[in-house]
């Protein structure tokens, strides 16, 4: 580790012990920074911290727990500030902004994206780029309200150069902010759209045309389901029965009915 890196993890020392004495206020966020933590120290207590990490969790059992919109909004907040400073892996060289979510904090569904591309980039809103608006048009066809009913975020959060395929280094670099985010949102749903998305829950050799449609139990008992990504139905305009659009109207009702049974 060089100097910039002991400072950081000295600064990260002090707010771990800050939030450590409020930790019974807020287990997610304290959680979270137990991991930012441990990202800056040796594997070897890395392995430690990791598996104190998860005795927590089971301990505070916070899983169970719902919280307030207010505090939710401001876990997030604080994650984000973190997050846009992040430099775990290569990709924040090139970053515009990190893309870090959009929609409400207390959203029903939550949908996960796989990584910013030129658009998100820029803006640091993800789910704008042509793709982005066509998924946005399909949602409000459905019925959903992109504001109220989603909370939108990545797999990653910076742009991958010519917005390659996030390498698996760098989900495994990103997923805390991802983890912590779910465990915050809460979500009653957890939509996937896209392989990249898939591969970082369900591992790879996934089909999407074979697994969409279904719901997996995932992360912390959360149900899951599969959907095909925007950028591959911009490829596919057919909307024949059958077709991947067809397919994708069908799944989006089947979450929008989802919604409407929550009352
Ligand atoms: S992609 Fe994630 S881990 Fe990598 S620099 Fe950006 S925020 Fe950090």
């Amino acid at each position: 580790m060089n100097a910039t890196s002991y400072l950081c993890c000295i600064k990260n020392g002090f707010q771990f012990l800050f939030l450590l004495y409020f930790a019974r206020v807020n287990y997610t966020l304290f959680i979270f920074y137990l991991q930012i933590f441990n990202f800056l120290i040796t594997n070897s207590i890395d392995f430690i911290f990791s598996n104190v990490s998860l005795l927590f969790m089971k301990y505070l059992d916070f899983n169970e727990k719902e919280f307030s919109l207010e505090l939710k909004e401001q876990s997030l907040l604080e994650i984000k500030n973190v997050c846009s400073q992040c430099k775990n892996c290569p990709l924040w060289e090139n970053r515009t902004n990190i893309v870090f979510s959009d929609g409400k904090a207390n959203a029903p569904v939550m949908l996960i994206g796989e990584a910013p591309g030129t658009d998100e980039d820029a803006s640091g809103i993800p789910f704008v780029g042509k793709a982005g608006k066509l998924l946005s048009q399909m949602i409000q066809d459905a019925g959903i309200s992109r504001e109220n009913d989603l909370y939108i975020c990545n797999t990653i959060k910076c742009r991958p150069p010519q917005n390659r395929e996030p390498l698996t280094q760098e989900k495994e670099a990103c997923s805390q902010y991802l983890e912590a985010q779910i465990n915050i949102v809460r979500p009653k749903l957890i939509v996937l759209c896209g392989s990249t998305a898939v591969s970082s829950f369900l591992g790879k050799g996934f089909k999407i045309s074979q697994i969409r449609g279904n719901k997996y139990i995932l992360f912390n008992k959360i149900p899951a389901t599969v959907i095909f990504h925007p950028s591959y139905l911009l490829r596919n305009h057919s909307e024949e029965f059958n077709s991947p659009r067809w397919l994708t109207k069908k799944d989006l009702a089947a979450i929008k009915s989802f919604i409407s049974q929550l009352g």
